[in-house]
């Protein structure tokens, strides 16, 4: 399968090529040049099937060109070691957990299985498109406003050959997320950047665009800009459907909401809603950076500068996957913007909270279910309770576990939220981190020693 650019002017890449660059020559984004269909066998057995049955199947739609089935097999299985189960919260609202993984956070699918596919493809020595002869080491560079960085060092942990940059703006990811990835050692450096998360993936961004930069070392990313991390998020999408549906529900009933930053993980929803997945809406649930749900009333797309909020790895001003959105429901520009936003708008809405609303959100969650929210996950939730119809089943995603953010939700809640092993571990490593400002030149000569 080839992979072309949402800004049209750079030449189709394979898979490899897509993965190991993250981005196209002209600063698009990849797509994938055909969504399959899943046959109308696959959606009928699905509610019978295990977890990694049908990641599988839904893997193979889009890599089984490109990856053999006995290795993608192993890949999506090795992916999938933890449960993303969906548990009911009140009446027809149920969460959909995506935290049972190593970080505790939905990236660790995504993270987890681009490390093993770019792992598969230096293994059969075909990173063709970079000469792997003078540049020995593939290197990440990621920007992350919390959780992203965890999940892809920790995705990224001790595979050979490849080196992580975690770049994350100073005073701004909680104490909790910046261990995860600042104790590590091994292959992966900790980067403080004096900014905000935007200038953080302004820095990446500009890593990739820059020919010196690039003629020293083999780099790639790892946001969730890349196909190989935003993708394999379909799978737990596809899962609970499953569930939904084997539990007696409706298809065409089921509502999906996702807390939204980059816009990566509802993106991944979206494709799977166009390989035939049966889902009647979604929800893009945003904190006060507000830029898709005024998009979505207006027509209009104004990025704007982050605001930081409750639900911090939200924090995103100008989200990377909008160009994906756009490109998917204007069928690749045939579509004028009033019809995309037409189409785009009668399968998906938006509600924006301010960190007010969330809190008030999580204290009335736990005082009527005792189910505890985080302050992403609350966003979902809410969405819901105002929006669903009767009749209809709502699914959020639960991106990430209360504990992550524990300082918070304890101030909220007035509880001592139980930190669970993994966590409790990162937190006795020793933090270490190279403070850089937000200037591309210094980032540039700091890469340039390396
Ligand atoms: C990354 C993240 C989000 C936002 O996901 P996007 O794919 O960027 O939209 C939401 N919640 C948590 C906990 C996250 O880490």
């Amino acid at each position: 399968m080839l992979y072309y650019s949402t800004n049209g002017k750079a030449s189709k890449a394979d898979l490899q090529k897509a993965v190991v660059k993250g981005l196209a020559e002209d600063r698009g984004l990849y797509m994938p040049e055909m969504i399959h269909q899943l046959p109308k066998a696959f959606f009928e057995d699905m509610p019978k099937m295990k977890f990694q049955d049908i990641a599988f199947n839904v893997a193979s739609a889009f890599f089984g060109d490109d990856v053999d089935l006995d290795a993608l097999q192993d890949l999506v299985y090795d992916t999938l070691q933890f449960p993303c189960p969906i548990v009911k919260v009140k009446d027809n609202i149920y969460s959909l957990e995506l935290f049972h993984g190593p970080t505790l956070a939905f990236k660790d699918v995504g993270a987890r299985f681009m490390a093993r596919l770019l792992q598969y493809f230096l293994r059969k020595g075909s990173v063709g498109c970079c000469d792997t002869a003078t540049h020995k080491t593939v290197n990440v560079l990621v920007a992350t406003s919390g959780d992203t960085g965890s999940a892809v060092a920790n995705g990224f942990l001790g595979v050979e050959g490849i080196h992580v940059y975690v770049l994350y703006p100073k005073g701004k990811v909680s104490p909790i997320q910046e261990c995860q990835f600042t104790t590590l050692g091994k292959n992966i450096t900790a980067i403080e950047v004096d900014g905000v998360f935007d200038d953080c993936q302004a820095l990446v961004k500009s890593a990739f665009m820059d020919a010196e930069l690039n003629e020293h070392m083999m780099l790639t990313s790892a946001n969730s800009i890349n196909v190989a991390r935003f993708l394999p998020q379909a799978f737990y999408y596809f899962n609970a459907v499953a569930q939904i549906i084997a539990q007696g529900q409706k298809p065409e009933d089921i509502v999906i909401c996702v807390p939204s930053g980059n816009f990566g993980n509802i993106c991944a929803a979206l494709f799977g809603h166009q390989m035939g997945m049966p889902v009647k809406r979604f929800i893009a649930a945003n904190n006060a950076n507000d830029i898709f749900y005024n998009y979505l009333q207006t027509g209009q797309y104004n990025p704007k500068p982050s605001k930081q909020t409750l639900a911090n790895a939200m924090d995103v001003g100008d989200p990377s996957n909008f160009a994906r959105i756009i490109n998917l429901y204007s069928e690749n520009g045939k579509l004028t913007p009033e019809e995309t936003h037409k189409r785009i708008t009668s399968l998906i809405s938006g509600t924006t909270y301010s960190d007010e609303q969330i809190k008030e959100t999580m204290r009335q969650c736990y005082k009527e279910t005792g189910y505890i929210l985080d302050p992403h996950g609350a966003c979902g939730y809410q969405a819901l309770v105002e929006s669903l119809k009767p009749g209809e089943v709502g699914v959020f995603c639960e991106t990430a576990h209360p504990a992550k953010f524990k300082e918070k939700v304890d101030d909220i809640l007035g509880i001592d939220v139980a930190i669970p092993e993994r966590l409790a571990a990162f937190m006795k490593g020793q933090k270490q981190s190279v403070p850089m400002t937000k200037e591309f030149a210094d980032f540039k000569a700091y890469l340039l020693k390396q």
